[in-house]
């Protein structure tokens, strides 16, 4: 047995969509991070089919989005049919969004994501290690001990267990995770098709007896069906033969089958999301539910965020621990509300009392809209602070038009000032300004579009508003920042 040298920082389980993700947002911090994964290369086919407002958002800040967009499909719409007619058309949760400028899904599959974060990590220097497994881990002073399959123990300050829904970091600190199985199973099919069905591309629900077909449509010439079988032994003929009932008189055959899955639903989320300041559990590792909603994989792109700035600026900034503590009082009840949105969704197309299942399906889709989009997601009561950070257009002294997310960099807060004057503030080394004019020639960048005129906003690195005040009296920023300092100079 050979023990690493020397103690790394950051020991990321599972290089999963997840898992790679906290891996990029710790190099971009600087931290030494070793990711392992038990498979010998990313997923090539199937899983997760949507990136959602918020990811689409947040990839954005660290210069993830600009490739995968021209590789995906733009999807706003909605649409229910039932018994062959058309009956609805919706959009109004995506137009109605404020402050984002990808007003809809991103329909991209998994394996596009993971590719993409792959090589990022690879690039940043931290190349996934293949075909090796964590098989023992435990906390010690310090931080964590963990043993590789290849005998190697590996000595890290923090552990991410992001080794999907039957993690062993979850299980070797006995998290308890409570299963809920609601005996729905779906058959998942990607294929190339043909069919007389007027094909628009637009997620579709049909309702025939129940509605247990639901129609996605995909990157290049695939689509995806989701095809409620409850049943755990079927052929694709069968499920062939559920889609044609569901858009009878239409008709659909298969060209070629890209992948041909099930998915059984299951539903639960960890106790706990962290432990000793040391360890924590991200994506499916801590959460897993129905693909309804297509929530899975951007849930857990959204905790890598919330964690990773922690972890970055603890490690690398000198911040107490105590930040780490928020990323469980933040991302546990988002889990929740998840397992809640998704949960309706499911039971609805099995059940509904007035036999309207497709069409209550879509109204649950409206009411949970915050969660489905991303963008309702906040962290604490009303208010601006807790609340996502509006996006909006900017200009530079060039006058070349931008947009605020594209400037704003995962490494820093932001300050973020709006008005003529910088107030005199003191800044601990890790916030940024931004200093917004709203006429030519002021500011680092001016803007007419900005909903933000005269105030001043401390902005998180995940883009959510720290603290917020008005221009004319900037006390509530000044304490935030104050107690930043004061709780880095006393963690020292
Ligand atoms: C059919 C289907 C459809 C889906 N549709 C959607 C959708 O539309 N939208 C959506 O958002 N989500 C969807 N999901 C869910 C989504 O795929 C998951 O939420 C997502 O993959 C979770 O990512 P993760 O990185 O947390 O875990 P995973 O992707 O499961 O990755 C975990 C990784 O950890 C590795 N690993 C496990 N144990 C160890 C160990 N001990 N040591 C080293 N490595 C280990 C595994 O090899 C794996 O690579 C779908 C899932 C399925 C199955």
């Amino acid at each position: 047995m050979t023990a690493q040298p020397d103690k790394i920082d950051v020991l990321v389980v599972g290089a999963g969509p997840v898992g790679l993700l906290c891996a990029l947002l710790g190099r971009l911090y600087g931290l030494n991070v070793l990711i392992v994964d038990k498979s010998s290369g990313p997923i090539t086919v199937g899983r997760a089919d949507a990136l959602n407002a918020r990811s689409q958002q947040l990839l954005e800040i660290v210069g993830a989005h600009a490739e995968l967009h021209p590789r995906g499909k733009v999807v706003n719409t909605s649409s229910v049919w039932a018994d062959g007619e058309f009956v609805s058309r919706q959009s109004a949760w995506w137009e109605a969004l404020e402050g984002c400028f990808h007003k809809h899904f991103l329909m991209l599959g998994q394996a596009d994501v993971e590719a993409l974060l792959d090589r990022k990590v690879a690039e940043l220097g931290s190349p996934v290690r293949r075909d090796t497994a964590v098989v023992a881990v435990e906390t010690v002073d310090g931080g964590c001990r963990s043993t590789l399959s290849t005998g190697e123990v590996v000595e890290s300050r923090f552990v991410i267990g992001a080794d999907g829904s039957r993690s062993l970091v979850r299980t070797a600190f006995g998290i308890p995770f409570g299963i809920t199985r609601p005996e729905i199973v779906w058959a998942v099919l990607d294929a190339v098709v043909d069919t007389d069905f007027p094909k628009v591309p637009e997620i579709i629900v049909f309702q025939a007896e129940t509605s247990d077909v639901a129609w996605i449509p995909r990157e290049r010439d695939i689509d995806r069906f989701y095809i409620r079988m409850d049943v755990k032994e079927f052929t694709q003929d069968e499920v062939l033969a559920k889609i044609n009932r569901a858009m009878h008189p239409h008709q659909l055959t298969v060209r070629k089958v890209e992948w041909f899955s099930q998915f059984s639903v299951k539903e639960s989320v960890a106790e706990r999301f962290s432990l000793d300041d040391k360890v924590f559990l991200a994506g499916d590792a801590a959460h897993i539910h129905s693909v309804n909603g297509g929530q899975g994989l951007n849930t857990g792109l959204a905790d890598a965020f919330n964690l990773m700035w922690k972890i970055g600026m603890v490690a690398g900034s000198g911040l107490p621990t105590e930040i780490l503590r928020t990323y469980e009082q933040e991302r546990k009840p988002v889990a929740l509300n998840v397992v809640q949105a998704s949960g309706a969704l499911v039971r609805a197309t099995k059940y509904s009392e007035s036999g309207t299942h497709a069409v209550d399906y879509v109204k649950i889709v409206e009411r949970r809209a915050g969660y489905i989009t991303g963008m309702g997601i906040r962290y604490g009561d009303e208010g601006p602070v807790g609340s996502r950070f509006f996006d909006f257009r900017v200009r530079n002294h060039d006058e070349q038009e931008s947009r605020i997310y594209s400037v704003l960099d995962y490494q820093y807060f932001t300050l973020l000032v709006f008005g003529d004057e910088l107030p005199d503030l003191d800044l601990p080394p890790f916030v940024r300004v931004i200093h917004v004019g709203d006429a030519p020639g002021k500011g680092d960048y001016w803007s007419q579009d900005c909903p933000y005129s005269n105030q001043v906003l401390l902005v998180r690195p995940d883009s959510y508003i720290a603290a917020w005040s008005s221009l004319a009296d900037t006390a509530p920023v000044a304490e935030h920042l104050h107690a930043l300092t004061a709780a880095r100079e006393a963690a020292r």
